[in-house]
């Protein structure tokens, strides 16, 4: 069977008529991926699964939602698409509308994005600007902008964003036959996702395609926690840049899915975040980018803590986590290279590199 984006695989549950002319790069249908090891290291009861987003079209979650919100631009009459972004938003709004021949403009935060993001907007066209200040402000800069300019905004406080998003849900139930995952955990910074993620599950729940609803467990970063301290940062920090947002648009409803499906929204340390970052890639051969290990950072801190000594499973006997790896690796390349040990620099010869493998003994003469 052809693979098809979202908008196909989802039409009956999405805003769009058999005239609309979709835009699309077939994402979606991502891999839910076992991990065993990091399963058991974690908990006994619980297995563990990543659905990996890195594997869509430009390397995000963004695509799910982008394909339906450039469809809807195009579909409206706008010539132009705007967002502000911590780099995935840019990426990939910038590809939809070079397919779609629409214009795009991204405004990122000076300095704090990763290399392979930056390099995408770039090389799709966009025009770029990096704004003396971060996240928050460029947001608010382009709510301004589109309010009195016909230039449609494709951030996720753009409805059509969500509806896109939501379709990651659909996927894992239809992967699960109809079982919803026992957690679902994600990380949490503008809140779109954990908005989308809960909408898509109550809506296949309604339509009687989801026997049940998993608790959602969102993580912050710790210099970036607003919903978890109860107030905006002024001046969010950390190393996972996808989420260094200090007031999100998202925030009540993320409220909202956290509440309602008898979950939380906890945050982790930059430490526990490169800690999860690098044992994801090491013991189940994942590489997904910084801010996505701080679902896999919460998910173990909130078992240290026994969060899933008293919980039971929906179905069987096990209990089931689904992690949204929500971008690949290869999106920020000095955060790894960093976080791992430097390569060895040697002379081009056998005894050298045996030496530098640990092989033999040095030779001496
Ligand atoms: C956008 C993004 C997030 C945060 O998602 P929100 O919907 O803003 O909460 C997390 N990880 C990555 C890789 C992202 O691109």
């Amino acid at each position: 069977m052809l693979h098809c984006g979202v908008i196909e695989r989802y039409r009956e549950h999405l805003p769009v008529t058999e005239s609309t002319h979709v835009i699309s790069l077939n994402e979606g249908s991502t891999p839910l991926i076992s991990a065993p090891n990091l399963s058991k290291a974690i908990h006994p009861r619980l297995d563990v699964w990543f659905k990996f987003e890195g594997l869509n079209p430009t390397g995000s979650f963004k695509d799910r939602g982008m394909t339906m919100a450039v469809t809807k631009a195009l579909e409206e009459g706008f010539k132009a698409v705007i967002c502000a972004s911590t780099g995935n938003t840019s990426a990939s709004a910038s590809a939809y509308a070079a397919r779609a021949g629409l214009k795009s403009v991204v405004l990122i935060p000076e300095g704090k994005i990763a290399l392979g993001k930056l390099s995408q907007a770039m090389i799709h066209g966009a025009i770029v600007v990096q704004i003396k200040g971060n996240f928050d402000q460029a947001l608010q800069l382009v709510r301004a902008i589109t309010e009195n300019h016909p230039i449609a905004l494709v951030n996720s406080i753009n409805p059509y964003r969500i509806e896109g998003q939501k379709t990651g849900a659909f996927e894992i139930v239809d992967d699960f036959d109809g079982r919803a995952p026992d957690f679902h955990v994600l990380p949490v910074g503008n809140a779109g996702n954990i908005t989308a993620y809960w909408k898509g599950y109550r809506e296949y729940n309604e339509a009687e395609k989801a026997r049940n609803l998993p608790r959602m467990l969102g993580f912050q970063a710790a210099g970036a926690a607003p919903i978890v301290l109860g107030k905006p940062v002024k001046h969010p920090q950390t190393f996972a840049t996808a989420i260094r947002i200090g007031n999100p648009a998202s925030w009540a409803a993320a409220e909202k899915a956290r509440d309602e499906s008898g979950g939380l929204i906890d945050m982790v340390t930059d430490d526990e975040i490169r800690a999860a970052y690098k044992m994801m890639a090491a013991t189940e051969g994942v590489f997904a980018e910084p801010a996505s290990a701080a679902g896999i950072a919460g998910l173990i801190k909130v078992a240290q803590q026994g969060y899933f000594d008293d919980k039971e499973p929906f179905g069987g006997d096990r209990l089931r986590a689904v992690c949204i790896l929500t971008g690949h690796g290869l999106k920020d390349p000095d955060s790894a290279i960093k976080a791992a040990e430097e390569p060895h620099t040697v002379e081009a010869n056998e005894d050298a590199v045996l030496e530098a493998i640990g092989l033999c003994e040095p030779v001496t003469v």
